[in-house]
């Protein structure tokens, strides 16, 4: 069985003694044994990352940011090599896989500017022959611990901006599909990254543990599930660390009764059933203003039965399978509970087998019409193909609907009405908020983020929300005074 273990200092580790199943979820097979560290490894990785933060962070901006670019040449070249992996242990057609290594491959783009991003604050003259200025320094170790879904995107929406702002790295993949950041790993080193700035350090709580406790580690990023956002932001915080928890998501796009019905469709189907739905972005309820619902349920309807499903190795699909087989169970148990409680499921997914792939974890497209919001299927986060319809009578219901969910990370509204997009956009309380536009994920040199149970902390990821979370301020006030001016007794106000 092909062994995956820890990327430390520099090199790949021997296997450790604890070791977790990978899995190829399109075949339903065994694909590897993915090392779970152990304390001991956790702490070695840190000490590794301790010992090079020492001439990292004397390295010049100009030459981190040359090592980045030298990276971003050759992850260029190789996003093919890449994507292949991803598809292989994700699950995501090929296609999705090599969208996610751009979107990442962009915050590597936004870090190769570190020069200027990290540049400071002076004034001259706050006082008569005073100067005052402000710095941006590394914080050290910092780690970032991501979810299965985006294995290669989410953890470079970290390290790129830590690493270009002199801090080195322990990065904890999900033991799911470990296997995208070890392969990053591998090419740093290649474009010269000077060994112990990034390590990979493959795992679970245990390993989690470790980072969110030890006394080196000084900043905490982490994406993934609600309950363990929570968790990390709450452990980390107590330790003294600087944390961005991002959590889990309920996305609702609404459809106005004026907007381009066939444009809304499309997007929809795109947003929801994308990536088999498993993207904290995925649209999974289309919330139906006045009278258009009856016409949108049948067009999305139509759309649901003609996806493309398959081993996302293949090209030209639609949608590949669910992550795990337990994950394939989850999202059933949901769309049982959404027929138990009452709504219509207009398509039913359940059971959808692909030939020649009998083992795999398939479900087909589902779409729930007339969900309410006391519903699980509604008040929960299904990440799976499963789009709900609510029907609400005007712009004022969608908003109190969007409003009052635990979850606050994207939305969208389909509308003809600039007023009414504008509107939108000022009521709504949600983080990142589309028109027109169905996943409104930011790009790099913006920021990721969401609201109220979707982000635990107060900055968002890259863009310079990322360049302030990994660097702490210095504020510096210099005079040269000729002789003793004496001692002053009184608070200074450098008059
Ligand atoms: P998850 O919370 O199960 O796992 C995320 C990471 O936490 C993994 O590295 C995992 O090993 C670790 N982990 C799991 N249980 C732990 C525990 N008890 N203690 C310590 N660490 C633990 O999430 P997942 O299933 O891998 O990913 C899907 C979730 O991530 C969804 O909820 C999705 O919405 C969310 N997500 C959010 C965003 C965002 O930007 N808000 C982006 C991507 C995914």
């Amino acid at each position: 069985m092909k062994q995956i273990s820890h990327f430390i200092n520099g090199a790949t580790t021997a296997p450790s003694k604890r070791t977790g199943p990978v899995y190829n979820p399109a075949l339903g097979e065994q694909v590897a044994e993915v090392s779970l560290a152990s304390v001991d490894e956790v702490a070695d990785a840190i000490e590794a990352a301790k010992a090079a933060f020492v001439d990292w962070s004397e390295t010049t901006p100009l030459n981190r940011s040359r090592i980045l670019f030298r990276f971003k040449m050759l992850l260029e070249e190789r996003l093919d090599e890449l994507a292949e992996v991803i598809s292989a242990e994700h699950g995501k057609v090929f296609e999705d896989a090599r969208g996610e290594v751009v979107r990442g491959m962009e915050v590597v783009e936004f870090a190769c500017g570190i020069p200027h991003l990290l540049k400071g604050e002076i004034t001259e003259q706050v006082g008569r022959g005073v100067d005052a200025w402000s710095v941006n320094q590394p914080l050290g170790v910092v780690a970032g611990i991501s979810p299965f879904n985006f294995p290669a995107m989410v953890p470079m929406w970290m390290w790129p901006v830590a690493i270009a702002c002199g801090n080195t790295f322990i990065m904890k993949p999900s033991e799911k599909d470990p296997s995208a950041p070890l392969l990053v790993a591998e090419w740093l080193k290649e474009a010269g990254l000077p060994d112990g700035v990034f390590n990979v350090v493959n795992g679970d709580k245990e390993a989690v543990d470790v980072l969110l406790t030890h006394p080196s580690i000084q900043a905490v990023s982490f994406v993934g599930s609600t309950p363990i956002a929570e968790y990390i932001y709450s452990t980390a915080s107590a330790n003294g660390k600087r944390v961005q928890a991002l959590g889990g998501a309920k996305n609702h796009l609404v459809v106005m009764p004026d907007a381009d019905i066939n444009g809304a469709v499309s997007a929809l189907t795109g947003a929801a059933y994308g990536s088999a739905g498993e993207r904290c972005m995925a649209i999974s309820v289309a919330v139906a203003v006045g009278d258009i619902a009856d016409e949108l349920v049948d067009k999305l309807a139509e759309k649901a039965r003609t996806l493309k499903i398959g081993n996302g190795a293949e090209k030209g699909l639609d949608m590949g399978p669910l992550v795990t087989r337990e994950h394939l169970a989850k999202v059933t148990g949901y769309v049982d509970a959404g027929v138990k409680e009452g709504a219509t499921l207009v398509v039913d997914g359940r059971g959808h087998t692909v030939a020649g792939h009998e083992s795999g974890y398939f479900i087909g497209g589902c779409l729930f019409d007339h969900v309410t919001p006391e519903m699980t299927i509604y008040q929960e986060e299904i990440f799976g193909p499963v789009l709900c319809v609510v029907r609400v009578p005007d712009y004022v219901s969608a908003v109190k609907l969007i409003n009052a969910h635990e979850y606050g990370n994207g939305t969208s509204i389909y509308t003809r009405s600039g007023g009414a997009a504008r509107q939108f956009t000022r009521d709504i309380q949600v983080g990142m908020v589309g028109v027109n536009v169905p996943i409104p994920v930011p790009m790099a040199f913006h920021a990721f983020g969401g609201w109220k149970r979707s982000l635990f902390g107060s900055n968002h990821m890259h863009g310079m929300e990322g360049v302030r979370f990994y660097t702490r301020r210095k504020a510096v006030t210099a005079r040269w005074p000729e002789g003793d001016m004496g001692a002053d007794f009184v608070m200074p106000t450098l008059e």
